[in-house]
This record gives structure tokens, sequence and C-alpha cells, in this order.
């Protein structure tokens, strides 16, 4: 079967331990310790083909090494925002920046993800503009809700597999 290595970034509290735990468990985990840094295996079968997935939940206080060395260590990438927090927008671009910085001469193979979609009344970042941003960095992107499940989060992952295989 396929290995694949995925490692999740983005602004601490988008949600990013939460998106994984979507993803693997189908549920949702209110609280979930910021500090914590976890891999997770997970097999499964994509397009008829057996898939071994790891993946990667990074916690952010890692030292710029040790950042560098998961960024080293991922063949694919999701990053994170929170639609409630423009901040987190802003942030997507810097660590794009550090993926390319990375792997030059390579590209990168990444997705966006617009996480908290089910908070709509608080709402930062619109979904134009994390559609136009996607389009400018060429890549997928999903807006979707760790909390309710909506926005399709397994097909995101699946649709990363697929793009880390076709390289
Ligand atoms: P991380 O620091 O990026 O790993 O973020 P966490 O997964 O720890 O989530 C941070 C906070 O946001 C927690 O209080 C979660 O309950 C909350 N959270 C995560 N995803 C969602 C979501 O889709 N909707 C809502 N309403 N809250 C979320
Ligand atoms: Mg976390």
């Amino acid at each position: 079967s396929t290995e694949v290595k995925i490692a999740v970034f983005g602004r601490a509290g988008v949600g990013k331990s939460a998106l994984l735990v979507r993803f693997l468990t189908k549920r949702f985990i209110w609280e979930y310790d910021p500090t914590l840094e976890s891999t997770y295996r997970h097999q499964t079968t994509i397009d008829d083909e057996s898939v071994a997935m790891e993946l990667l939940d990074t916690a952010g206080q890692e030292d710029p090494l040790q950042r560098e060395g998961h960024v080293r260590w991922g063949e694919g990438f999701i990053i994170v925002y929170d639609i409630t927090d423009k901040g987190s927008f802003e942030d997507v671009l810097t660590f794009k920046n550090l993926l390319d910085e990375v792997k030059k001469p390579k590209n990168v193979t990444f997705i966006l993800v617009g996480n908290k979609a089910d908070l709509g009344h608080s709402r930062q970042v619109s979904t134009e503009e994390g559609e136009k941003l996607a389009t400018e960095l060429a890549c997928a992107f999903y807006e979707c809700s760790a909390c309710t499940g909506e926005g399709n989060i397994t097909e995101a992952f699946y649709e990363l597999c697929r793009e880390i295989r076709r390289r």
C-alpha cells in the first residue's frame, strides 16, 4: 500500500487537533490539549487503492528547527485557518512561505482549510476570500467545521492523498 505523510499547520486555536480527531473518529472533542503534538496512523482505501496515512498534528510552540523538521518530514500539508479569526487567515501565507522555503526547489503539495464554518455569525473571513487565496496559491480549498462535520473533511484529506500520489 502507498504511504503518505501529512502534517497539519495553522495558528494555535484554529482547530487542527479537532479536525484530525473528526477525520479519524467522526467525533468532535471540545477541549484538546493545545500543547500536545501527536502523530496518528490511519489505514484506508482511496479509489480502490490501499493507503497508509501518517498524520502529524503540530502544536506551534516548537522551535524553528523542529518546525523545519516537521516540514521536511511531510509529503503533503493542510494549512488551517479559522473563519472567525482574520489573523489566522493572514498567517496562512507565513506557513505557505515556510513550506516553500524548506521544500524548494520542489513544489509543495497542500490544501487550504477554513475551519469553524458553524460559527457563521462571527465570521471574519468570507468564503470568497478563502477561494481567492486558494486560487492564488493554486491549491484546493475546503470550508468546514470540525464541530458539526459539515464541509466534507474526509474528502479534503482524501484529495490531499490523491495529490501526493500523483506527484
Ligand atoms: P488547535 O490549537 O489548532 O489544535 O485547535 P483545537 O483543535 O485545540 O481547537 C481550539 C478550540 O476551537 C477548541 O476550544 C475547540 O473546541 C474549538 N473548535 C475547533 N474546531 C471547531 C469548529 O469547527 N467549530 C467550533 N465552534 N469550535 C471549534
Ligand atoms: Mg492542537
